[in-house]
């Protein structure tokens, strides 16, 4: 058996959260009746002249910068010919030969390992329709309904080169690029409603050798597990196909999540001619540095560096700063109890226990009232396991922390004055084990601090009561 490395490429597409259109002023929203944000100019009616959207490609420019490529002060529209229902003008406006965007990379973590992914290009394109077919795909079915809301929508296509070498690592790139998306705000980056979509390519080489084989491209991947199980499933296929001496065939596929396997699309064999030639409609792209750099400008903390930064500043762990950016809402709201309590670790511990589970259930807390209990715990006025209590309560009522303590009489014993004669009381009744105590059985010191523990309802401090015990104990 020969061993093989994987070689495999991603084409990401991503719809930009603008509110119109990317060649007209329709609306881009989505979950509109269908076909009522429609006009001329995005149904590709004669006569009708199309006007590129500026915030469609300061948004594209923002994404460029942010995935480290070299923007490029000259780009140009291309027409992109072919027939199919759900494209109105019977041509795609995109970016052929000069993308907006070259050159970029993106880093994050496989494992422990800093990993970087090249990224080849990045290009503006306009989004087709939607098609509703009453049968499982257009050639079986009987009718086929199309919606043109999303027709015209602008979307990014982001290419990366073919420097990714396992389907996990795939996977962990398609996370971290559509978290520092939504970090930069230009997309809601939502897989299931389509708004980043993924093709992958993927082909086999034995190992050390520089000469790329076959590659296959699977289209339409829409979740990271859909992407991971399809490059898993192709990659251990392609291997058995050439260690049996097979040849791959260069093709399409889709993926079946149901059987869990990859089908070739039906294809006419030769590869389309598409007719590509610059779009005589729209002028080309001269960006201004001044505005290239102002967007720069806009540009927030990314999530490696805030990464980073967590470990760093705060002395988290790899696992909670992973957390609080993955999530950027408890992120902020580390922040924010940061300023005001400097018990780093217990505030992310907090966060990611009970804090989350209630949070998802009931939105998120004042970080004035969250602050609060952290400061009585870190102070020792109650215990953990007290403060549990407490945050529930926060989450059901309006008082503050501290009026919870009051009311619920939680305040911790911590006075010996107060706990000397408790613990007198608890000895006196239990004369018996104090000799034996007295004449070695140490493990009774246990049962003492229990005792104490029981008569005060668990407000008792333990490690007072244990300090307490052994001077009243004479050990
Ligand atoms: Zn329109």
């Amino acid at each position: 058996m020969i061993s093989y490395d994987t070689v495999i490429g991603l084409e990401i597409h991503v719809a930009l959260l603008t509110q119109s259109k990317f060649l007209c002023s329709c609306k881009a929203s989505f979950g509109a009746p269908p076909n009522s944000q429609c006009c001329p100019i995005c149904l590709g009616l004669p006569g009708a002249l199309p006007l590129i959207n500026e915030k469609a490609v300061e948004y594209a420019t923002k994404a460029g910068i942010a995935l480290n490529c070299q923007i490029n002060h000259f780009s140009r529209f291309d027409r992109k010919n072919y027939f199919y229902p759900d494209l109105p003008k019977a041509y795609q406006i995109t970016q052929d030969t000069f993308p907006l965007c070259t050159k970029g990379f993106l880093e994050y973590y496989v494992d422990d390992r800093l990993v970087k992914t090249e990224i080849t290009r990045i290009h503006m394109e306009e989004e087709a329709g939607k098609l509703i077919h009453s049968g499982a795909s257009i050639v079986d079915s009987e009718y086929s309904l199309v919606d043109y809301n999303r027709a015209g929508i602008p979307l990014i296509e982001i290419v990366t080169a073919p420097d990714i070498h396992h389907p996990q690592q795939a996977r962990l790139f398609l996370e971290q690029l559509r978290l520092l998306l939504s970090y930069i705000g230009v997309s809601d980056t939502k897989m299931e409603e389509g708004s980043l979509r993924c093709d992958a390519n993927i082909s086999l080489k034995p190992s050390g050798s520089n000469v790329l084989g076959t590659k296959v491209e699977i289209k339409n991947l829409n979740s990271f597990r859909a992407l991971e199980r399809a490059l898993e499933y192709e990659e251990r296929r392609q291997s058995q196909v050439l260690n049996q001496g097979g040849i791959i065939r260069q093709e399409s596929c889709t993926w079946d999540d149901r059987t869990g396997k990859t089908m070739p699309m039906r294809s006419k064999g030769d590869a389309p001619d598409y007719r590509i030639f610059p779009e005589p409609d729209l002028p080309p792209l001269h960006l201004d540095p001044v505005w290239v750099e102002l967007i720069r400008a806009t540009i927030p903390e990314l999530p490696l560096e805030r990464l980073k930064r967590f470990e760093a500043e705060y002395g988290l762990s790899r696992y909670e700063a992973t957390f609080l950016v993955n999530y950027p809402d408890f992120g902020e709201l580390f922040f924010a109890l940061a300023c005001q309590c400097r018990a780093y670790k217990a505030i992310v511990n907090l966060l990611m226990g009970d804090y989350a589970r209630l949070a998802r259930e009931k939105g998120h807390l004042d970080p004035q009232r969250l602050a609060e209990l952290l400061t009585i715990v870190d102070e020792g006025q109650i215990t953990q396991t007290q403060a549990k209590d407490v945050l529930e309560d926060l989450f059901s009522s309006h008082l503050s922390a501290r009026e919870i303590v009051q009311e619920k009489g939680l305040e911790v014993m911590g006075d010996p004055e107060s706990l000397r004669p408790i613990l007198r009381q608890v000895l006196g009744a239990n004369s018996e084990l104090v000799h034996r105590f007295q004449n070695g059985d140490t493990k009774l010191l246990g049962f003492f601090v229990g005792q104490v523990m029981r008569v005060t309802q668990g407000k008792a401090d333990p490690g007072v009561v244990n300090r307490l015990l052994r001077d009243e104990l004479g050990k």
